[in-house]
């Protein structure tokens, strides 16, 4: 049964095509710098030359039906017709306290997503234009909504409530959510498999380090607690995110250097993390090249990057009790070696000799595809 996976990024349409029982992967693309003058499409088939070329493509509607076109070329396209396609997967990053599972998408989960925009400004109204576009494409075909946030409903309140006026919880929604929740599930339920042990009786600390970083603590399966809160902003040191802050310096940088609200998103967003300390870059190839080359304000953005990890995966052993795995993951997790060993060294004498420290690679793509699959059989 063919899948079609989408990812929409703020200026981008990820697409993978997945034969879900024959566990392969007929194709996969990109959409990029959709918005652009000049929006370009790379496309991959198994087993065939590459495609990049221009495209026009004005919004993220657009960029399916451009994903439509390449999937159903005559001379190159995986399908003679969309209505191969049996059910179509979207990562949508934000589903507040209503979802903590994957769902079938009808008008109610549209006007949900479409409420928590306000909490994901830059994330759910793409992923919406992308849900509306395979609509009308892939018309009848069972659209499902995998969310970033559903894996970290599970936390209890004293986990996820903020210590400000109870009334913002209730009249905003303030409280921690959570997000990369695709992937943390992934590599635990990864983790479980490949130590032979049942979901259930494990207790992991996942880490994922990607542009964006996270990590969380998962007891049987489930996340008790994760560094990402209200936004993806809280927690580990990120490519350009701070991370953990005292909120006193917001109020005192806006004061003394007369920054708007907006101004003071992007510096907390856009101008902190690797890139904010290193003055260097956020990429974490640039990063480790300048170390090399002996800066030391690039030294210094890694020697907090890795302290903060070791600080959480401290806290989280507080939180787990026994820690049977800690897994890494993603760009920075999975082809860092160095990283892991640096810090099994350290955390060694904390967890014990039973943990085990793995690199797994993440695959959000896949997990979104058999959830997909799963509530297409079930329908
Ligand atoms: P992701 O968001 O998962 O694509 O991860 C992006 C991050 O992974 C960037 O900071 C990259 O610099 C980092 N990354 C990718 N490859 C490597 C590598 N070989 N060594 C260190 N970092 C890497």
């Amino acid at each position: 049964m063919l899948i079609l996976v989408i990812n929409c990024g703020s200026s981008s349409a990820k697409y993978e095509l997945f034969d879900v029982e024959k566990e392969t992967t007929p194709c996969r693309g990109i959409v990029e710098r959709i918005g652009e003058d000049f929006s370009v499409l790379k496309h991959e088939t198994a087993g065939k030359d590459r495609i990049r070329k221009e495209v026009a493509c004005p919004d993220h509607q657009t960029a399916i039906e451009i994903i439509k076109d390449v999937l159903t070329d005559e001379g190159g396209g995986v399908l003679s017709d969309v209505s191969e396609v049996k059910g179509v997967g979207h990562r949508v990053v934000h589903g507040g306290e209503e979802f903590n599972e994957s769902v079938r998408i009808n008008d109610a989960v549209l006007e949900s997503v479409e409420k928590f925009s306000e909490l994901a400004p830059l994330h759910n109204p793409p992923s919406l234009e992308g849900i509306r576009g395979c609509m009308k494409i892939f018309e009848g075909v069972p659209q499902v909504a995998v969310f970033d946030t559903a894996f970290h409903q599970s936390m209890s309140k004293e986990v996820f409530c903020y210590g400000i006026p109870y009334g913002f919880y209730e009249k905003y929604g303030i409280r921690k959510y959570g997000f990369h929740g695709t992937s943390h599930r992934y590599v635990s339920e990864k983790a479980a498999e490949l130590l032979g042990r049942p979901l259930e009786e494990l207790n992991a600390i996942t880490v994922h380090l990607g542009n964006g970083c996270s990590i969380a603590a998962v007891a049987g399966g489930k996340s008790v607690d994760t560094s990402m809160g209200f936004t993806p902003l809280e927690g580990l040191l990120m490519g350009t995110r701070s991370g953990d802050i005292d909120p006193a310096v917001v109020t005192f940088l806006m004061q003394r250097e007369g920054l708007s609200v907006e101004e003071m998103n992007d510096l907390l967003n856009k101008k902190s993390g690797l890139l904010g300390v290193s003055g260097v870059s956020n990429d974490m190839r640039d990063i480790l090249k300048a170390i090399a080359g002996g800066n030391e304000r690039a030294k210094l953005a890694y020697d907090i990057f890795e302290y903060r990890i070791k600080k959480y995966i401290g806290s989280y052993a507080a939180v787990l009790g026994k820690v049977d795995a800690v897994v890494f993951t993603a760009g920075i997790g999975e082809n860092m070696p160095q990283l892991k060993d640096s810090l099994e060294r350290q955390l060694r004498p904390l967890l014990g000799s039973e943990t085990k420290f793995l690199i797994i690679g993440t695959n959000e793509e896949l997990l979104i595809a058999k959830d997909t699959y799963g509530i297409v059989k079930g329908t």
